[in-house]
């Protein structure tokens, strides 16, 4: 079967273009896919604007959309253990996490079924002979890009809350990680999608995506990414002043006092760094521990880093998987460079693993660097790598300064047992998201998005189902008279 779905329709690329997707675990061919150009998107794009002029989906009762919303829900977990496995084959991932993703996935489109109808609106009282409404629709064609850490998940959160509003899409997933978006389209067209609401073409950032950006008949770029494709994205869609969403990356503080539980923050500080191989936006890597805490922190973080399993995500007893591709690896390796021409100290990993049997994959240990200091860049950028720095700080002071001290502003943790601290933490931390005592859970209920560098707008909770709505005021005189306003 073909892999691009355009006016619903499963059809091959117009020039016949294929690309082989790698099993980052030991290279080996996944599959093949066909892969699309600025014809084929033009076809996507033009399908989706004629469905949303012309169909019965943006106009239709928002019932009808929750069904189609919910129906994909419930297939996806019919599904779960196939397109986990296909993530995991695809992402490098172990399955474990997959299958939670896939979980994920399915409440994504629950809940913005859920709210679809919830807020219809607001009439305004400006008193009797007046009728003054605020209302909520569409915005049109929306253009979602998605990246391949969390290829299914990131896509979800952009295709159900177009859907839920009424919007028709084109979906563009990474051209290294496209294989779950293919089965999550073919679950919206089992849910029942009218044809053109739903497209998907499969191709390279700076062909297809960037293509698909530009076109006119696009009304809204929904992106996730990093911060350099972010700005190209924001340039393209200044052109025809599209609407854009743009969730890019971190450099995200874990803040340890010295009065945190131990083995607790241990074990998230653990998660936050190396979880999918520290390639997940919100990652804990920049690691900031209280003075009289540090070196143990540091050295009982090192131990517990060297334990972990690596392997294929197959394997049950994988902890952590490969990264997604050589290139990716490559540039993480250039930060591991510059690490050491910074200074920073090397506790533990700096290099790929020994073992031959992950020899063919994309791997790197498991790295920590101590005595990082702000100005250095291994501390500054995002590395999206199992790469985290340490630093040290005094007291809740130089902690929120350290902590601010980035241009992003994506997320960021606070581990304390003093309640009051961590609420005045919290609230002190210029990051989208703060979680106290905890790293890395994320609510369909609640807004997700950053702070300065890391994005334009929210994803999830209500904000993120009103990115794709246009807001309109209808205001009726309900006792029209003259004006009198000009006198001749
Ligand atoms: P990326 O290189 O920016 O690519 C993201 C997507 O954009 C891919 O589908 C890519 O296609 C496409 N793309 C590349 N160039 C484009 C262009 N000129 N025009 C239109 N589309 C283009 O990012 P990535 O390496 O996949 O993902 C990692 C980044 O995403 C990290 O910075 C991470 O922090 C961020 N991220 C943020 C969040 C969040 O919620 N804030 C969540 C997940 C990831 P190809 O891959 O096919 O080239």
């Amino acid at each position: 079967m073909a892999d691009l779905y355009i006016d619903g329709e499963w059809t091959a690329a117009a020039a016949g273009g294929r690309r082989e997707v790698l099993n980052p675990f030991d290279a080996s061919v996944v599959r093949e896919v066909d892969e699309a150009d600025a014809t084929d998107v033009d076809r996507a794009v033009r399908a989706a604007r004629r469905a949303f002029d012309e169909e019965d989906w943006a106009r239709a009762p928002v019932r009808r959309r929750a069904d189609v919303l919910r129906g994909v829900g419930e297939l996806l977990l019919r599904d779960v253990e196939e397109i986990g496995r296909t993530e995991t084959l695809d992402t490098g991932k172990t399955l474990t996490e997959a299958r939670i993703d896939v979980e994920d996935v399915a409440n994504a489109f629950r809940y913005f079924a859920e709210i679809a109808g919830k807020d219809g609106g607001r009439v305004v009282d400006v008193g009797p002979g007046v009728l003054s409404r605020v209302v909520y629709e569409p915005i049109g064609v929306c253009a979602l890009i998605a990246p391949w850490n969390y290829p299914l998940l990131q896509a979800s959160w952009k295709v159900a809350p177009a859907l839920a509003a009424g919007n028709t899409f084109v979906l563009k997933p990474s051209e290294v990680t496209p294989l779950s978006s293919l089965l999550m389209m073919r679950l919206i067209e089992e849910a029942g999608a009218p044809r053109g609401v739903a497209n998907l073409v499969l191709g390279s950032g700076a062909g297809v995506g960037a293509a698909l950006t530009a076109h006119p008949d696009v009304d809204l770029v929904s992106f996730t990414g990093g911060l350099s494709t972010g700005r190209n994205i924001m340039a393209s869609a200044a052109t025809d002043v599209k609407n854009i969403a743009l969730e890019l990356g971190g450099k995200n503080p874990n803040i340890v006092f010295a009065d945190a539980d131990f083995d607790a923050a241990l074990d998230y500080a653990l998660d936050a760094a190396f979880l999918h191989s520290g390639q997940v936006c919100s990652a804990g890597s920049r690691l900031l521990v209280q003075d009289e805490l540090y070196e143990e922190f540091v050295a009982a973080l090192a131990r517990r880093a060297e334990a972990i399993r690596l392997g294929s995500g197959l394997d049950p007893a994988t902890e952590s998987g490969p990264l997604s591709s050589a290139e990716h690896r490559a540039k993480v390796e250039g930060y591991l460079e510059i690490a050491r021409t910074e200074g920073a100290r090397l506790v533990t990993g700096g290099r790929r693993p020994d073992d031959p049997q992950l020899a063919r994959g994309y791997f790197l240990l498991p790295t920590i660097y101590a005595d990082c200091d702000r100005s250095m860049r291994i501390v500054q950028e995002e590395v999206f790598g199992p790469v985290v720095t340490a630093e040290r700080f005094r007291d809740e002071a130089h902690a929120v300064s350290l902590a601010n001290d980035t241009r992003y502003g994506l997320a960021g943790a606070v581990w304390t047992s003093d309640a009051s601290r961590a609420q005045r933490v919290a609230n002190a931390l210029r990051h989208g998201t703060v979680w106290i005592n905890d790293f890395h859970p994320y609510l369909p209920q609640a807004e997700w998005g950053g702070f300065g560098r890391s994005g334009v707008g929210r994803e999830l909770g209500p904000t993120g189902l009103h990115e794709y709505q246009e807001t309109k005021h209808i205001y009726q005189n309900l006792d029209p008279a003259p004006s009198g306003w000009f006198k001749g």
